[in-house]
């Protein structure tokens, strides 16, 4: 236990886990199955967007020219709807083609009308305003063939998925998924759905955990949970270092007689660290099981959730590659006063609200790092670097949950 750093910055902490990598492998998948997925290889257009100039509004397509001294009487020619076709009708001076939102431009028209602008009579528009070149989507204007616009590593949020559609893809090349265990230790720990014996309580850890696995676009591997006896927690280790490419436990970390993630990963794992300064959250450890990266989560559910947050996350997303998600970091002013440490980087889990001067920061909640309830209701932690006051009126960051 000698060497390994203990109680030690975050930033020394994030550090740390950069020294551990990950093999990452690849699969195809349809576009049904893209969304929360990290792109293997940049993606480019297939085709132009858009593959041909088109109108943006519903009106009537004209000559310009024809347009510039109204009103303008012009006779309705022919109708374009948005639709593939291969003959469109062209127009001539004197007339104009009623057209629809994205229907293609008929040749030797160069301006859009908006019906709102038009009386329309039977076979006739009249027009009392001058025409302007505008409301023509003009082929390639967002995207030209060939061009990358999503680069790898990019997460793919829904309008990330609609662009692949948009540039003509179909099957993208995706990073696989990790495979991510998560083992909770207790004693004391019953499934929700189950009767509590006196002194149990409900594990809720494996489930907000499970979430935040899925949130940062991965699989989570739920295994029965362990009590508090070695050789259990060694085999469930095992198998999950053989089944995951990473394994979080909870619980079982602190000093405590009983705390057998942190013995067992003392005496046969390779520890990296141990103990950040981080409030809440401050029990926790990195390093290898058997070659698979572990994090050694704290058992009370506000920390699992905080530690996951400040260091599992920044670190799948850098050994990923993956470009989010990124939690935002804005200011607020402390409306309520924040219990801060002298040694810690606090987190206390707050509301925020706007105001006209700003957002402002308020802790409603009893802050015990066992209540669940505090981070549930909350949309922010604040970061409240050692010593820093966390009185009233303070404008402090705050990360956005
Ligand atoms: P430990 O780190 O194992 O000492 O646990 C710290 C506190 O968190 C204790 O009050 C545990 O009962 C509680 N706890 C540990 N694991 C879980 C879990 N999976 N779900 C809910 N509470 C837990
Ligand atoms: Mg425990």
């Amino acid at each position: 236990m000698a060497e390994v750093p203990y109680f030690i910055s975050l930033e020394e902490a994030l550090l740390i886990t950069k020294t551990v990598g990950l093999n990452l492998e690849s699969e195809v998948v349809d576009l049904d199955n893209a969304h929360g997925r990290i792109l293997f290889e940049g993606l480019s257009a297939k085709v132009d967007d858009p593959p041909f100039d088109n109108s943006a509004m519903d009106g009537y397509a004209v000559l310009h020219s024809d347009t510039t001294s109204p009103p303008t009487e012009l006779n309705i020619s022919a109708v374009v709807q948005a639709r593939g076709t291969t003959t469109l009708p062209t127009l001539v001076s004197g007339n104009a083609i009623q057209i629809m939102t994205g229907a293609p431009m008929p040749p030797g028209a160069d301006a859009i009308i908006p019906i709102e602008h038009c009386e329309v009579k039977s076979d006739s528009i009249r027009i009392q305003i001058e025409g302007k070149r505008h409301f023509i989507r003009k082929q390639g204007e967002n995207l030209q063939i060939g061009k990358e616009a999503l680069s790898q590593g990019s997460l793919l949020s829904p309008s990330r998925v609609g662009l692949c559609a948009t540039m003509g893809h179909w099957q993208i090349k995706v990073q696989k998924q990790l495979k991510i265990a998560i083992i909770s230790t207790g004693d004391e720990l019953k499934s929700p759905g189950e009767e509590l014996l006196p002194g149990e309580i409900y594990e809720s850890n494996a489930f907000g955990l499970s979430g935040l696995v899925k949130m940062m676009g991965h699989e989570p591997i739920r295994y029965s949970k362990v009590e508090d006896n070695l050789d259990g927690l060694r085999k469930t280790l095992d198998i999950a270092a053989k089944e995951c490419d990473l394994i979080l436990t909870s619980g079982g970390v602190s000093m405590g007689e009983w705390d057998l993630v942190r013995k067992i990963m003392e005496e046969e794992g390779r520890m990296k660290f141990w103990r950040v300064k981080i409030r809440p959250g401050s029990p926790p450890l990195f390093g290898e099981w058997k070659d698979t990266p572990i994090f050694g989560l704290p058992g009370n559910p506000v920390s699992s959730h905080v530690v996951f947050r400040m260091i599992v996350a920044p670190w799948l997303i850098y050994a990923t590659g993956a470009d989010g998600p990124t939690p935002t970091i804005t200011k607020a002013k402390l409306i309520d006063q924040v219990k801060s440490t002298n040694d810690c980087l606090t987190l206390r889990r707050v509301t925020i609200t706007p105001s006209e001067e700003g957002l402002e920061a308020r802790q409603p909640r009893h802050q015990g790092s066992g209540n669940i309830e505090s981070l549930a209701s909350a949309d922010a932690l604040t970061l409240l670097k050692p010593g820093q006051s966390g009185n009233i009126g303070e404008t402090i960051e705050v990360i956005l949950l």
